[in-house]
């Protein structure tokens, strides 16, 4: 058998394809997906290009990065030793963002759900918590 990958090129696939499967959107995606829910990706029509979209139901959902969206949590908290100033601006931005997006999409009459990467951790409980957003009344 002729190995036509190098050891490090095989390396770099192994690790993309690690962290494409283990990313926590992909987790809440199939979780839904195997729940029986059908939804849209990113659509980039709508305010902040939420996640997931339900359109059926005018309901979308973020799954956020602790640390980028600032989330109340260890890995939010997180402050980087270098370029500190530089990072808390940056985080900063994203959190004012997130609010004004969210209010953009409230305007339109859609609502949204923000799922954190440290929720995913357990996917059963943030599934649960999901299909109860889906469930409400508008
Ligand atoms: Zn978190």
């Amino acid at each position: 058998v002729v190995d036509v990958l190098s050891v490090e090129q095989r390396r770099l696939n192994m690790s993309r394809i690690r962290s494409k499967n283990t990313k926590p959107e992909m987790v809440l995606r199939r979780s839904l997906h195997a729940a029986g829910y059908r939804f849209r990706l990113h659509r980039g029509d709508l305010p902040g290009k939420p996640d997931l979209a339900f359109p059926g139901r005018r309901k979308v959902i973020f799954v956020n990065g602790c640390f980028w969206h600032s989330h109340d949590c260890r890995w939010g908290s997180v402050t980087p030793t270098t370029n500190s100033e530089f990072w808390s601006a940056k985080r900063q931005a994203t959190v004012e963002r997130d609010a004004r997006k969210r209010r953009e999409l409230e305007a339109l009459g859609w609502q949204a759900l923000t799922v954190w990467e440290c929720e995913l951790k357990t996917p059963e409980e943030v599934v649960r918590e999901v299909v109860a957003f889906l469930a409400r009344a508008p």
